[in-house]
């Protein structure tokens, strides 16, 4: 089965909406040669419909970085699923590790915000992935295992056909030390396999996981011409147009 590549790019909290909407519109001049690769920005929230004005006519896309799971009420400074969607939002980020860590998020809270974010349309993005020394003491694919039960826990096949796993090594966000391929495909093909074992092969095969960890133009084109790895979840490369359209580039070639 063949899987569409997609390169997220999540920009944190950075950028001004000035520096914003130059990035994309360099990008979009750029992005012509690109049929099969999906493209997605995800901004700070106050530039979502601006950005969303600029790409709304062509085949990028547009994503939240975070949601609340609650659909509306008094929670100040919290954002829905549905106020995304009003914006635009096809993509939602969901248990990025910095929520994990700074924010306290549980895999219980990530599971209640995939859940939400489904019953709204949204498609979350699920991050997951182990720390340094998780790894250094041989937990990976507990740690990933653990996630994926508690995070994925109540979901339907349709529903886990329509995510998007996101396996991003604490260890390599940020930091330049990107997990070799083999590092990669290993948890890749774990996650493919436990999917495989959870629900079917069907559903194995569909869902998209991609890869995400100090991805840059110099790596990426070893990464994602790995058939388990299905696209990137891009930081630091994603604030230059220039690196983050060699990434695109890498991903389209080896559609
Ligand atoms: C991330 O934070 O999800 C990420 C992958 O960051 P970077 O590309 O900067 O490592």
């Amino acid at each position: 089965m063949s899987r569409r590549k997609i390169v997220a790019g999540n920009w944190k909290m950075n950028m001004d909406l000035e520096s914003g909407k130059e990035l994309v519109g360099n990008l979009l001049q750029k992005l012509n040669s690109i049929q099969k690769t999906e493209v997605v920005f995800c901004p700070p929230y106050p530039f979502l419909s601006s950005i969303y004005d600029m790409i709304q006519n062509s085949s990028c896309s547009l994503g939240g970085q975070d949601l609340y799971w609650v659909e509306k009420g008094a929670f100040t400074g919290e954002i829905s699923a549905e106020i995304l969607l009003s914006v635009g939002c096809k993509y939602v980020i969901v248990g990025h590790s910095e929520r994990r860590k700074y924010f306290s998020e549980t895999d219980e809270i990530v599971n209640r915000k995939i859940k939400r974010a489904l019953q709204s349309n949204l498609i979350p993005i699920v991050c997951i992935g182990e720390s340094l020394d998780q790894r250094q003491t041989n937990q990976t694919k507990d740690v990933i295992k653990t996630q994926l039960q508690n995070g994925l826990q109540g979901l339907s096949k349709e529903e886990i056909k329509k995510i998007i796993l996101a396996y991003e090594p604490v260890w390599a966000i940020g930091t330049g030390k990107t997990a070799t391929p083999e590092q990669a495909i290993e948890v890749h093909q774990y996650i493919r396999g436990t999917i495989k074992q959870w629900y079917d092969d069907q559903v194995a095969q569909s869902i998209r996981i991609i890869y995400g960890g100090s991805v840059s133009e110099t790596n990426a084109r070893e990464l994602l011409s790995q058939p388990d790895i299905d696209g990137a979840l891009v930081c630091g490369a994603s604030l230059k147009s220039e690196s983050f359209f060699e990434i695109i580039f890498a991903a389209e070639q080896s559609n």
